[in-house]
């Protein structure tokens, strides 16, 4: 709207510019012609006509126009956040336009102050801020590493210079940089591609002497929202070396102990069966003896070295078990077939078996599997005692995701029976243990072993019901 009052102020200046110049220019002919008094009059009266008709309004127009710009100004000088004690003491309007502005630019010089005072506030937080964390990252005392979304180190402490066996670090790539722990470049590269978090991992990290740490690790992708839009990633480090160097000799003194165990057991079996062939042969070897009995004697000496054999190839297997030889398996198939080929067992044991659940399919070999499911099965209806009052085996099949996104299937199955000792439950696992008269204690290590070369587990504990519950976990 302003713009084009401008161009209408202009095209009527233009016109009253021209008009005049017109009127000049007659009265320069009239004045030049040699004309008689009365022959000028007409033409100078009209020009004085036309100067009037243009000039009068021109003249009433021009203080309007000219004042509009200084109008504006009053009107937004009233309108200006100024204090009203301010324009009550101005004298005319000239002065309250002047003096509504000195305030009003002393009042921005003001807010100038303040903001100039705010920022260098602000400054100094985040100088405090960033020597903060800066301290704090200095004096963490495990390793701290965090790269880019190029894989570029951005931190790199002391503490992880030391564990890493590098010198400063700073702006250098990962593959470099970690090319003493392969493991943890690799996970890096992962999670810099996935957004995978790795949470407390071990790899190891050569010295510079060549001795190999043992490093605890945690990678994890910074927030892609808080690295500026793409991900980075941060590495925690910490020497765990002397941990799990203990954690190893306890396990070998473990080892030991179940070796220790376990030859006790064997011995304690092997014994058993001599003393009992050693009967049926003394009693062979009396001349008296009537074919029936030497019949018998014979029998129960054969069925003695039986037992000792399956025992011994039960020992082998879990000895020197065969490595697993993978291919797609139906879960709920193969304990149908467990279910079948032990039904005499439950029934004699007057047992009832129920199957219920998720059963997906597994990577694993048929036969290991299906041998740790008989014995699963048979232990449960075994457990469960003469008198009980309710005798079930409950067999629930369900599918588990765990913190880092992996599937596992697990197979539970419980029982009525009277549970396992508390002392017994870290045991029962152990080659040869067993609480069974005429029990060899091979079955539940033979399934444990079976459900560690599968890459899952195998754990024992009790119901709410005083049962037993063994949970065998797969990898889906
Ligand atoms: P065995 O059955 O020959 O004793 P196992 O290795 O199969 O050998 O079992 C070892 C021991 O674990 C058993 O003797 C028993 O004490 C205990 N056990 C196994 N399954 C169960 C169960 N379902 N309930 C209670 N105890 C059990």
């Amino acid at each position: 709207m302003p713009r084009y009052e401008n161009r209408v102020q202009l095209a009527l200046a233009l016109l009253v510019g021209v008009l005049l110049l017109a009127n000049l220019f007659t009265l320069t002919l009239v004045a030049l012609t040699p004309a008689t008094r009365a022959a000028r009059a007409p033409v100078l009266f009209t020009v004085f006509l036309l100067t009037l008709v243009v000039s009068v309004p021109s003249i009433l127009l021009l203080p309007r126009w000219l004042l509009r710009p200084y109008r504006q100004l009053v009107d937004e000088a009233e309108r200006a956040p100024v204090e009203a004690s301010a324009r009550g003491r101005a004298r005319d309007e000239s002065e309250f336009v002047l003096e509504t502005f000195q305030e009003v630019v002393a009042q921005l010089r003001a807010k100038q102050r303040e903001l100039e005072r705010l920022s260098a506030r602000a400054a100094e937080r985040a100088a405090t801020a960033e020597q903060f964390s800066e301290r704090v990252v200095a004096s963490l005392p495990s390793g701290l590493v965090a790269f880019n979304s190029e894989g570029r180190a951005t931190v790199v402490n002391a503490p992880a210079r030391a564990l890493l066996g590098i010198g400063g670090g700073s702006g250098e790539d990962f593959r470099p940089l970690l090319s003493r722990a392969h493991g943890l470049a690799e996970m890096v590269e992962h999670c810099l591609k996935t957004g995978e978090l790795y949470r407390r991992e071990e790899v190891t990290a050569k010295s510079d002497s060549g001795r190999a740490r043992r490093l605890g690790v945690t990678v994890a992708p910074i927030d892609p929202a808080q690295a500026g839009g793409s991900r980075g990633v941060l590495c925690m480090l910490t020497d765990i070396t002397e941990v799990a160097e203990l954690r190893e000799a306890l396990a070998r003194r473990r080892n030991l102990e179940s070796l220790g165990e376990m030859s006790a057991g064997l011995a304690h079996e092997f014994k058993n069966s001599l003393a009992t062939l050693h009967g049926y042969a003394q009693l062979l070897q009396n001349a008296g003896l009537d074919a029936r009995a030497r019949e018998t004697a014979t029998s129960g000496l054969l069925a003695e070295v039986r037992g000792l054999s399956e025992m011994v190839t039960s020992f082998l297997n879990f000895a020197r078990p065969n490595p697993p030889d993978f291919a797609d398996v139906s879960l709920r198939e193969l304990l149908d077939n467990s279910a079948a080929d032990l039904r005499q067992l439950f029934e004699e044991r007057r047992a009832a078996l129920a199957v219920e659940g998720e059963f997906p399919g597994v990577r694993a070999d048929e036969a290991m599997l299906r041998r740790a499911l008989l014995n699963l099965l048979r232990n449960a209806a075994e457990a469960i005692p003469d008198d009980a009052a309710e005798r079930r085996v409950n067999v629930r099949g369900s599918v588990e995701r765990d913190d880092a996104g992996r599937d596992w299937v697990l197979v539970e199955v419980e029982d009525t029976g009277a549970g396992i000792a508390e002392e017994d439950l870290q045991r029962i696992f152990i080659p040869f243990f067993t609480t069974k008269s005429k029990g060899h204690g091979v079955g539940l290590a033979l399934s444990h072993r079976v459900a560690t070369d599968h890459g899952g587990t195998l754990s024992a504990s009790n119901t709410a019901d005083g049962g037993a519950r063994f949970t065998l976990r797969l990898p889906a």
